[in-house]
């Protein structure tokens, strides 16, 4: 199942999109503004999903939402979780930092106003706050059932579903404070959808993920090569925490990233990128001060 949020005729609205990814079915929920939250919530209640009016609508005249426009709050991300994203950043400035044999992962937040849409335009921030944007292609999980102290061999039956995100961030600001979570969370910096994809569709362990900027391809990772899986995410993320229907946990990037290059290179206005991975789908967006 695929469960989207959408403007169209001048309403926000949340439904399902075909298995094609052609068509959309509005379902009847009373706000649609907090996108597929009440279907997530629905369903961790055991509940049906809300009644659907039988009316269809091609994608093509819909504009598509994030999933999950306003996320309940911050996102949980994880930090270097590929082995080569980690080993390209070992020539960086987080060569200090670099994890030796760590055996918890490294979580930050995100806060859950800077999500935009698959197809938004990022903003760019002016050159006296940030010169170094970067992208980062990402699988992101969704959680269904809430829970505290969430253990491994239990987890995936938390999970509601997946989808993509861009963590955009301004790598000068992230390593100026140590925390990770001012340079992540510029407004406009966590492209999220195109949709989400429920887990019973999903071998969500074979998923390809690739990223491009202008059409070149500079990700391109396996889920199964994160050095800390899904499982272990979430028992980390509800380790004395309460997640809550509707949590999103990033996973963490693949190698490729702009700062990994020799010589880095940075995002400039006009740029477009796009991720895709296998099975969810995509979601492109342009680079831009306006
Ligand atoms: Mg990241």
């Amino acid at each position: 199942m695929r469960m989207a949020s959408w403007s169209w005729g001048g309403r926000e609205h949340v439904g399902l999109i075909s298995a094609d990814g052609r068509e959309a079915t509005p379902l009847a929920v009373a706000d649609a503004s907090r996108g597929v939250l009440a279907l997530i919530q629905a369903l961790a209640r055991g509940e049906s999903l809300p009644q659907t009016s039988g009316l269809r609508l091609p994608v093509d005249v819909i504009s598509l939402r994030a999933p999950l426009p306003r996320p309940l709050r911050s996102l949980f991300c994880v930090g270097r979780n590929y082995h080569a994203h980690a080993a390209e950043l070992a020539t960086t400035v987080f060569a200090e930092t670099m994890p030796k044999h760590d055996p918890w992962p490294i979580v930050f937040g995100k806060l859950g106003e800077c999500v935009i849409g698959p197809f938004d335009t990022v903003r760019l921030p002016s050159p006296g706050v940030s010169v170094q944007i970067d992208y980062e292609s990402e699988l992101a999980v969704v959680i269904g059932r809430g829970g505290r102290d969430i253990p491994r061999s239990r987890a995936m039956d938390h999970v509601c579903g997946y989808t993509l995100v861009n963590d955009v961030t301004a790598r000068d600001v992230q390593m100026r404070h140590q925390q990770w979570d001012l340079g992540k969370s510029f407004d406009t910096f966590c492209p999220m959808g195109p949709w989400l994809v429920t887990a019973d569709e999903l071998d969500v362990q074979a998923l390809r993920l690739r990223g491009w900027v202008n059409g070149a391809l500079r990700q391109d990772g396996r889920i199964k090569d994160m050095i800390h899986d899904i499982p272990t995410l979430i028992e980390t993320c509800s380790r004395g925490i309460t997640l809550y229907p509707g949590d999103v946990i990033a996973t963490g990037t693949p190698a490729g990233v702009g700062m990994g290059l020799n010589p880095p290179q940075w995002l400039k206005s006009g740029d477009v990128v796009r991720i895709e991975i296998d099975g969810i789908g995509a979601i492109e967006n342009r680079f831009g001060f306006d």
